[in-house]
This record gives C-alpha cells, sequence and structure tokens, in this order.
C-alpha cells in the first residue's frame, strides 16, 4: 500500500461543485495532499461525446470550479486523452496513493469507471466511488418481485416513501496542496468555446454555468417560479420552471441539495408545488435507472416492434424542422429557442419531438441527435428516455397514436402568444386567433401583419390532418405486422 501521506486524486466528471461533493470530501477529510483532476475524454463515450452545446457549458463550468479549488488551497489539473493514460500517468507524476470519484450512470462510463479501479487496485492503489447525483442509485430501487421498475408512478412512489437523502455536505474548508505544483494543460487550448461564427452568443445572457450560478437559479426559482409551477410548470410564456437541468446535468448542484432546500421552503412554496418539483426530479432518477438497467436505450427501441416503423429519410424536412422553419409557429419557436440559448422548455420539447417524429415520420434518434448537439441541458438518461417516451417505443411511453396538435398546443399553452412571438417575431402583428395557424388568416390580414406566406415566413411543410392520417397508418402497419 501507499504511505497515508501519499496525496488523493479526486477525478472531477458530472459532479463540478465543491458543496455537497462526497469525493472531495472523504479526500479532504484524509488529510492528505490533494489533487483535482478534470479529464477531456473525447475517445471513451464514443458517439455520445458532449455536444456543442455541452461544450460552451462545460469550458464555464471548469472555470468556475478551477476558482473554487484554487481559494481552497488546491490548483485543479486539466488532462485530455483516454481517461484510464491520463489518470495513469498522473498516478505517476504525482506518486498518488489514491483516487476518488463520484459515480457516473452512463454505460460507456461504467464500463471506463471498472477498467479503470481494476487497473489501479491491481497497482494497490486506493480507488473509492460515491453517490453524488442520485437521490437513489438504480441497483437500490427494485419492485416486489426484484426487477427493476418500467413504469415511473410506482417507481417513484417506492423512492418517495423511503427517501431521507441526508443533509448535504459543506465545502471543505481547505485543501493541502501537494507540495510540488502538477502541470495542467490550459482550458483556453481545448477549443470547447465557438468562434467563427460564435453561435453561442445567445447563451451568454440567459446562462452563469458554475455552482455559483446554480445557487442564484435555484434561489430565484424559490423566489418566483416554484409559487406557480403545479399549475404553471407546462407554460412556456413564464418563468415558472426552475432552468435547473444544465447545472444538474453537470452536478453543480445535487439533488441532495435541492432536496433539503426543499424540506425549507415547502410552507412558503405549498406542498403541491414542492411535491410536484420534487417528482421531475424523480423523473431525472427514473431515466437513470432505465439507462442503467436498459443501457442499449440510447440507440434502440426499448419495444422491439417499432424495429419495423416504417421512418422517412426527409433531409429537407429535417433541416426545416432543426432551423425553426417549419411553418408551425410553436415548433419553430422551440427550435429557435433552443438554437439560441441552447435550452428549451419541457412542454415545447414534447410539441416539437411529436412534430418530427409523427408528423414528419423522421426517427426519433435523429431527435435526439440534434437534442444532443444544441442542448445545454444534453443528458444521455434524460434525452434518451424522453425521445423514446413521445415516440412510444419507450417504457412507459405516451402511446404512439397520441399525436400533439401543434395548432391547439400553441393556443392552450402560449394562449396570449407571448412565446411564439419572442421567438418567431416575423409574425409577431398576426391577432391571436391565426398566430398559430397564419396560413388560415386571409390576405387582408396577412398583409396589414406584413406576411408573405412563403416568403417571410413558411406555409406548413405538412398539412397537420393529412400527417396525423399518414402517422396513424404507419403505427396501424406496425400493429397489422405483429
Ligand atoms: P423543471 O421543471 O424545473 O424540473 C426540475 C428538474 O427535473 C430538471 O432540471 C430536470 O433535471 C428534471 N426533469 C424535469 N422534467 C424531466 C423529464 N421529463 N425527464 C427527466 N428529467 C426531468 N432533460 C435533460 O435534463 N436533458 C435532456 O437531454 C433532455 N432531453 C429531453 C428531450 C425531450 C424530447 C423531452 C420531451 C424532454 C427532455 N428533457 C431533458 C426533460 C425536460 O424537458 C428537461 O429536464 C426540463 O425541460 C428542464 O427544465 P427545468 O430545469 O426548468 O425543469
Amino acid at each position: 500500500m501507499s504511505p497515508p501521506t501519499s496525496p488523493v486524486i479526486v477525478w472531477f466528471r458530472q459532479d463540478l461543485r465543491i458543496k455537497d461533493n462526497p469525493a472531495l470530501s472523504a479526500a479532504a477529510e484524509s488529510g492528505r495532499p490533494v489533487i483535482p483532476v478534470f479529464i477531456l475524454d473525447d475517445e471513451s463515450p464514443g458517439k455520445w461525446k458532449a455536444g456543442g452545446a455541452s461544450r460552451w457549458w462545460l469550458h464555464h463550468s471548469l472555470t468556475s470550479l478551477a476558482s473554487d479549488l484554487k481559494a481552497l488551497g488546491a490548483p485543479m489539473v486539466l488532462r485530455s486523452g483516454h481517461s484510464a493514460s491520463a489518470l495513469d500517468q498522473l498516478v505517476k507524476e504525482s506518486g498518488a496513493g489514491a483516487v476518488f470519484w463520484n459515480r457516473c450512470y452512463e454505460p460507456h462510463a461504467r464500463e471506463r469507471d471498472e477498467d479503470i479501479k481494476s487497473s489501479l487496485k491491481a497497482r494497490n492503489i486506493d480507488v473509492q466511488s460515491f453517490n453524488a447525483s442520485l437521490l437513489a442509485e438504480p441497483w437500490t430501487v427494485k419492485n416486489k418481485s426484484g426487477d427493476p421498475f418500467r413504469v415511473f408512478s410506482p417507481f417513484w412512489r417506492s423512492v418517495r416513501s423511503e427517501l431521507d437523502p441526508g443533509t448535504p455536505l459543506e465545502a471543505p474548508s481547505s485543501l493541502k496542496a501537494p507540495d510540488a505544483a502538477l502541470p495542467s494543460e490550459n482550458l483556453g487550448d481545448w477549443g470547447l468555446l465557438p468562434t467563427q461564427p460564435d453561435w453561442a452568443k445567445g447563451f451568454e445572457p440567459v446562462w452563469t454555468p458554475g455552482e455559483a450560478g446554480a445557487r442564484d437559479r435555484l434561489i430565484g426559482f424559490f423566489d418566483h417560479g416554484a409559487r406557480h409551477y403545479a399549475g404553471g410548470r407546462d407554460r412556456p410564456d413564464k418563468p415558472y420552471t426552475s432552468a435547473l437541468s444544465p447545472h444538474l446535468h453537470f452536478g453543480e448542484i445535487s439533488p441532495r441539495q435541492i432536496f433539503a432546500a426543499i424540506q425549507l421552503v415547502r410552507d412558503e412554496i405549498g406542498e403541491k408545488n414542492a411535491e410536484k418539483f420534487l417528482s421531475e426530479i424523480g423523473w431525472r432518477e427514473f431515466s437513470v435507472n432505465l439507462l442503467f438497467h436498459f443501457p442499449h436505450f440510447p440507440e434502440r427501441n426499448y419495444q422491439d416492434k417499432f424495429d419495423n416503423f416504417p421512418w422517412i429519410d426527409n433531409q429537407a424536412a429535417l433541416k426545416a424542422w432543426q432551423t425553426g422553419q417549419t411553418g408551425y409557429p410553436i415548433v419553430d419557436a422551440g427550435m429557435r429557442e433552443l438554437w439560441t440559448t441552447g435550452w428549451m422548455h419541457n412542454r415545447v420539447r414534447m410539441i416539437v419531438a411529436s412534430f418530427l417524429i409523427k408528423h414528419l415520420l423522421i426517427d426519433w434518434r435523429e431527435g435526439e441527435k440534434w437534442f444532443w448537439d444544441t442542448l445545454v441541458d444534453a443528458d444521455l438518461a434524460n434525452n434518451s428516455a424522453s425521445w423514446q417516451w413521445v415516440a412510444g417505443s419507450g417504457a412507459d411511453a405516451a402511446p404512439y397514436f397520441r399525436i400533439f396538435n401543434p395548432i391547439t398546443q400553441g393556443e392552450k399553452f402560449d394562449p396570449d402568444g407571448d412565446y411564439v412571438r419572442k421567438w418567431v417575431p416575423e409574425i409577431a402583428r398576426l391577432p391571436n386567433k391565426y398566430l398559430n395557424q397564419p396560413w388560415e388568416a386571409g390576405p387582408l390580414i396577412l398583409k396589414e401583419a406584413g406576411i408573405e406566406l412563403g416568403k417571410t415566413y413558411p406555409e406548413p411543410i405538412v398539412d397537420h390532418k393529412a400527417a396525423r392520417d399518414r402517422a396513424l397508418m404507419a403505427f396501424q402497419s406496425l400493429k397489422d405486422a405483429a
């Protein structure tokens, strides 16, 4: 065994915070020098390497973490390349006797971590891993037959009834750095930020990546949106949801911290809102549970019968969807919000996903891929579970035949049209009656609103009713084949 004075490496991954970070706290408590490291590894995740918007976030989140760690006394070391080799190298350079990390649950990460753990242990390096990002880890939640849950409600009932995540950990008061500084790469050299063109300009006014930004977001949510959450979380025109998703994905805040905070403000925000919000955190847990037990979720239909679904390869329609040019205002508003800010409201995510899959008959994996690249909260578990939920091919999924009508969805959830007007300004002058169906407005109304359909705003790329009938027929073909 290595001497108890040798350094401990804390390998940061999706836990970019110093508070309630069990791996970091354990390292600090050991009294040994601490080497915090982040490794940019684009090899291990294969096709799921971080997308463009996630890379933007990562850059800023690491900047914030590096500054917090420096203030505690242990500068962060940055390395890139294959995680196993980078860690090996760091162990050699530093003489570290232990490596601590917080667990990840993606299939590629689990495989990577298992290999690294065996290899380090074989060399008598102490390896310890912790839970920092879930209220209940997947192997702890089973139904009465001992199987994983496949349906959300009983899953959440089971988790909720036993929920006692404990008190969040304080940040270590200080960290001891190793005697000699270790070489670190330069974050700026990693090229995580876009340059030409700088498509992330619209992200900056919206987000503050990092632990302090996450905390501010939580405080702001409890001050305002949380009081309207249960009744208003489906309104994209209102700031009623927390927008904590990227902070949660990167581990800048933990669900345990959120749970503890909810307990403190339960009376102020109201029981119904508190429980509804907690249950959405529950959906995040459920998605991880699905990915853990069914590791092919991001690539394969959970329900095999969808393998024969007659998807259409239509690049022009896909492009129109990606760029917010479908001619359906609520769909276009959502896709433009996504492109501009790296985020989209959940109700609108459901509408645009349903439109891609059902109106355009484009494979859900195309949508999943686009979201992966453009969302700042892109998360393998949540993204794949949600896409398969909308497609109807997942576990506990919405039935395929439930096809969102983009006109009535827009009218219902954006009743004053504020959301559509913000993101599709070229039709902003239309009266509410036509805002979600500009093609129904006669020539006078269109002229008065300054719209020339097909020129200033697209004609709808598919007819809603015809597309709906086509989708139902496609679904019927699956049933007939069964
Ligand atoms: P809030 O309503 O404030 O909820 C709090 C937290 O609970 C969220 O931050 C998130 O971590 C979790 N959560 C909320 N709703 C869900 C849900 N339906 N499934 C899983 N977790 C949820 N979420 C991601 O974090 N990453 C993704 O890549 C992602 N892809 C999606 C793709 C599609 C097609 C759809 C329909 C949904 C997707 N979601 C994804 C889920 C959801 O839309 C976002 O988590 C939510 O919009 C984030 O906003 P919020 O933080 O304001 O949520």
